[in-house]
C-alpha cells in the first residue's frame, strides 16, 4: 500500500473537494493576506501610488466583484484567495479569472472606490462630462457596439466591450482603469475618439486629487463579507455536497467531529494539539495494531490533526485521557480499514 498512497488518499483532489463543498463559506478560513489575490492588490495599489495617489480602498472577500454602494470597500471574491477554491469555481461554473483579468477588474472596482470616497460625482465637471451620478441603475440595457463615446476597457460576457454604457457611475469606472492601466497608451489610442475628454477629465481630476487629503474611509457597511456567508459552499453552486460523497475517500470529518462534539465548557483544550501532542505514542500503537507501518499511520494522524484544526474542534480539558483513548480507537479503525481495503469506509 505504502505511504505515498496514503497520502494520495488523504489529502487527494475528491477528498479535498469534498471537505470545501461540505463546509460553510464562512468556515473556509480565508482571507486576503498571503493569498495568490494578495498579489494582484498589491500590483494596483502600486499603480496608485506610482501616479500620485495615496488613497487606498479597503478590500475584502465577498461573493463577487463590486463595490458596496457609495462605500469606498473593494469585494473581492473569495475563491480567488486560495488555489483549491479557484479550482473547485472553475469546475462550477467553467472560467476562473486569470491574472490580467482579475487586475482589469480591480481597477475597474478601484474607480468606484475612488468615486465614492472623495464623492468625486458632486465635483464640478463631472455630470457634464459622465452624465447624471443618480440615474436610476438598470441590470439590462442596450449598448451601441460602435459608440466610440466610450472607453473599452472590461470584456463583459453580455455586453461585450460595452460595459461603460451601463450607467455614469460604470463609464467613470472604466474611464478611470484605462487611466490606471500603466502603459495603457491611451492617449493616443483614443485621440480621435470623443471618449478622450473622459480620460483628460478624470487625468485632470487626479492631479487635483493628489493635493488633496487622503479621506477617512467610512465604515462599511459592507454588502456579503465572506465572514457573513453561512451557507455551505456546495449550495453556494446549487449543488448537494453528499454528491461528491462517494469519491472522498480519505473524508474523516463525520468521526473527528463525532469524538469531538460541540461544548461549552470554559476549559478547552484544541483536539488538533492533542494530536500533535501525542503523535509519536499514537503512531507507535496504532502501528502495532493495525499492521500498517508507522509511517503511513504518521500520514492518518497528520490529516486527522489537520481537519481537527481546521474544524475547529476542542474538548474540555477534564476529559483529555478520555479523548485520548477515542483518538486511539479512531486511528486504529482508520488504519485497519486503509490496511485491508486501501481506503477510509463509512
Ligand atoms: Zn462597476
Amino acid at each position: 500500500m505504502g505511504a505515498a498512497r496514503a497520502k494520495q488518499i488523504v489529502s487527494g483532489w475528491s477528498t479535498v473537494r469534498y471537505e470545501l463543498l461540505n463546509s460553510r463559506i464562512c468556515d473556509l478560513g480565508v482571507h486576503i493576506k498571503g493569498s495568490p489575490v494578495a498579489l494582484v492588490i498589491r500590483q494596483v495599489e502600486r499603480e496608485l501610488l506610482a501616479k500620485g495617489i495615496k488613497f487606498k480602498p479597503l478590500f475584502y472577500l465577498s461573493d463577487s466583484w463590486g463595490c458596496p454602494d457609495e462605500v469606498p470597500a473593494v469585494g473581492v471574491p473569495f475563491y480567488l484567495a486560495d488555489r483549491r477554491l479557484a479550482r473547485i469555481e472553475e469546475e462550477q461554473t467553467g472560467e476562473i479569472e486569470d491574472h490580467r483579468t482579475a487586475l482589469m477588474l480591480l481597477r475597474h472596482e478601484v474607480g468606484h472606490a475612488i468615486n465614492y470616497a472623495y464623492r468625486l460625482w458632486e465635483w464640478t465637471g463631472w455630470t457634464e462630462v459622465f452624465g447624471k451620478f443618480s440615474r436610476p441603475y438598470r441590470d439590462t440595457f442596450m449598448p451601441d457596439p460602435y459608440s466610440r463615446d466610450f472607453v473599452r476597457h472590461l470584456a463583459h460576457s453580455q455586453y461585450g466591450r460595452n460595459y461603460a454604457q451601463k450607467h455614469p457611475d460604470e463609464d467613470f469606472a472604466e474611464t478611470f482603469a484605462i487611466w490606471l492601466t500603466p502603459r495603457s497608451g491611451w492617449k493616443m489610442k483614443y485621440r480621435f475618439w470623443p471618449a478622450i475628454r473622459k480620460l483628460n477629465f478624470v487625468a485632470r481630476m487626479m492631479r487635483t486629487l493628489r493635493r488633496n487629503p487622503v479621506p477617512e474611509i467610512p465604515e462599511g457597511p459592507l454588502v456579503n463579507p465572506v465572514s457573513a456567508m453561512t451557507i455551505q459552499l456546495a449550495a453556494h453552486y446549487g449543488q448537494r455536497a453528499e454528491r461528491y460523497r462517494a469519491a472522498a475517500q480519505g473524508y474523516v470529518d463525520d468521526k473527528l467531529s463525532g469524538v469531538f462534539p460541540l461544548v461549552r465548557s470554559a476549559d478547552q483544550l484544541k483536539a488538533s494539539a492533542l494530536i500533535q501532542r501525542n503523535r509519536q505514542k499514537l503512531a507507535f500503537i496504532v502501528s502495532l495494531w493495525s499492521g500498517l507501518n508507522p509511517e503511513e499511520v504518521t500520514t492518518i494522524l497528520d490529516k486527522l490533526a489537520d481537519r481537527a484544526a481546521q474544524l475547529r474542534l476542542r474538548a474540555p480539558k477534564a476529559k483529555t485521557q478520555e479523548k485520548l483513548i477515542e483518538i486511539t480507537s479512531l486511528a486504529t479503525s482508520l488504519a485497519k480499514d486503509f490496511a485491508y481495503t486501501g481506503r477510509f469506509t463509512g
